[in-house]
């Protein structure tokens, strides 16, 4: 069966590269009629961060990417937490030490990097002479017997560029792309493995099939195919995913905060965004794009659900390309997913959650903060909102009186001719008062609308822009009738009482 892995270390919150790579582990695994795993690599004590691991499954969670096997899921291969499968690695480094494919090194630290001091002196990339290499089996017994700290290390982990199988990603690779420390070490003196021992026995004991990991591992892959080899074991099959970059072309792991899943979470990003954003960097022929389609001359970024993103994907139009995440992808995405969601129940219903708490505050004790109207407004708002959060700052007419005094408000009335303005208002607080509340709906609404326009004998424009400035004092909003639908007739005329004077 196919098998992939996510494999995070807990070493802060998750990034979008994490998020991403993820992702890619999990379409693959889905087109592959596989399953994916979440395996927590806290091998490294000196970097763990308390909390990171609830992040991680947390920000997974969120963004809909539900793991098969994993820390609170159970299932055949766990345990999923590294700590916890120490004597594994101590048996397999056991077995390379026994067939002399490792061996134990005692050098304390000053020694070391003394040693690769006098390496870089000499122009050489060599990081250890292999002292140890050559310590007799009794004095290997002698120094363990007196308590001496050592740490086991690999020994001659160099593969043939032509043995190494091309990358799922990046192809065949070349020795320039691949570079080791001499004799990497496998298991450190607190007992606790290396990433490179411990994914490679995790990969095997876990049956993963494919390991699609970040770019920064490509320069270890041959110390792990030699691991594969030493070990008499069947490599899987390795794809690595390109650094994604920051629009200056920095590395985008090199930057804090706005880097961070969590963030994106804060800010009311929609998870069904932020996927789609991540999948389509690097896939196809320009950034942001799939498809290749364009408006004048711009790439249009394909919006696609996750589910879609399952059927649509294709692991072979990956790009090695270093990808950038463009701001205005996302800002264009977020967009359209939040349009897709106003037509379902449930995207309806997750877009009135995130928007509750922000009116709340914003408008503390306002009678109109309440889900259904909420709803209402979201509807109505559809396809103006970039971001739900938005919400209380794109139309707060909605639950509060216009500013009328604002600048942009000022501006509209004094682009309107007086008497039109004046006119416009008094014939429709008079047309639209014959409406009952119960009939306050858009049809009646629109007639009553003709029926003023004709006695005025105005333009639309004419009608319109006194209305939306009395009504909303913002320039944008949702039709008209919209608009005054959703405000219902008291509101609508006081508002347009309060104007006419
Ligand atoms: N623990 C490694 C990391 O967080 C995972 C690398 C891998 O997927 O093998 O970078």
């Amino acid at each position: 069966m196919v098998l992939l892995r996510f494999a995070p270390s807990p070493t802060g919150a998750l990034h979008l590269g994490g998020l991403r790579t993820a992702l890619l582990n999990h379409l693959v695994a889905r087109k592959l009629g596989g399953k994916w795993l979440l395996r927590i690599e806290d091998t490294d004590n000196t970097r763990l961060v308390a909390g990171s691991v609830d992040n991680i499954r947390h920000a997974l969670d969120w963004a809909g990417l539900h793991y098969d096997f994993g820390p609170g899921v159970g299932g055949p291969h766990g345990p999923y937490f590294q700590s916890e499968r120490l004597g594994l690695y101590h048996s397999y480094a056991k077995k390379l030490l026994e067939a002399r494919h490792a061996y134990r090194c005692f050098c304390t630290p000053s020694e070391l990097s003394e040693i690769k001091d006098r390496f870089h002196k000499m122009g050489s990339t060599a990081t250890y002479d292999r002292r140890c290499l050559h310590l007799t089996e009794e004095e290997v017994a002698l120094r363990v017997k007196a308590g001496k700290k050592s740490v086991i290390r690999i020994h001659d982990a160099s593969v043939p560029e032509r043995s190494i199988p091309p990358d799922l990603i990046f192809g065949v690779l070349k020795n320039a792309q691949l570079s080791l420390p001499t004799d990497p070490i496998l298991l450190k003196s607190d007992q606790f493995p290396t990433y490179h021992l411990a994914s490679v026995v995790d990969d095997h004991e876990m049956g993963i099939t494919h390991v699609l990991r970040g770019e920064e591992w490509l320069p270890s892959l041959p110390l792990h195919l030699s691991l594969y080899a030493c070990l008499s074991m069947t490599p899987p099959q390795f794809g690595h995913l390109p650094l994604l970059l920051n629009p200056d072309g920095s590395k985008m792991s090199k930057r804090m905060g706005d880097v961070q899943v969590a963030e994106y979470i804060s800010k009311g990003w929609e998870p069904e965004a932020i996927l789609n954003w991540l999948a389509l960097v690097g896939w196809g022929n320009r950034s942001g794009q799939a498809s290749g389609k364009e408006q004048h001359g711009k790439s249009i970024p394909d919006v696609f659900t996750l589910e879609e993103l399952e059927r649509k994907f294709d692991l072979s139009a990956l790009t090695s390309r270093r990808g950038i995440l463009e701001r205005t992808v996302l800002t264009h995405l977020n967009k359209e997913h939040i349009k897709r969601k106003v037509h379902e129940p449930d995207g309806l219903h997750s877009l009135v959650k995130k928007a509750m708490p922000i009116l709340s505050s914003a408008f503390i004790g306002n009678q109109f903060v309440q889900e259904n109207y909420v709803g209402l407004v979201v509807i109505a708002l559809g396809t103006r909102l970039v971001n739900i959060l938005d919400i209380a700052t794109v139309a707060p007419y909605f639950f509060v009186d216009p500013d009328w005094f604002s600048d942009t408000a000022m501006k509209m009335k004094a682009a309107i001719p007086h008497m039109i303005y004046k006119r416009s208002v008094e014939q429709s607080i008079e047309d639209f008062s014959r409406i009952n509340s119960s009939e306050w709906t858009h049809a009646p609404l629109a007639t009553q609308l003709q029926n003023t326009r004709t006695t005025l004998n105005c333009s639309s424009k004419e009608i319109m822009s006194p209305l939306r400035h009395s009504l909303t004092g913002m320039k944008d909003g949702p039709s008209i009738i919209n608009t005054i639908e959703l405000l219902g007739k008291e509101r609508t005329l006081e508002r347009l009482q309060r104007c006419a004077t």
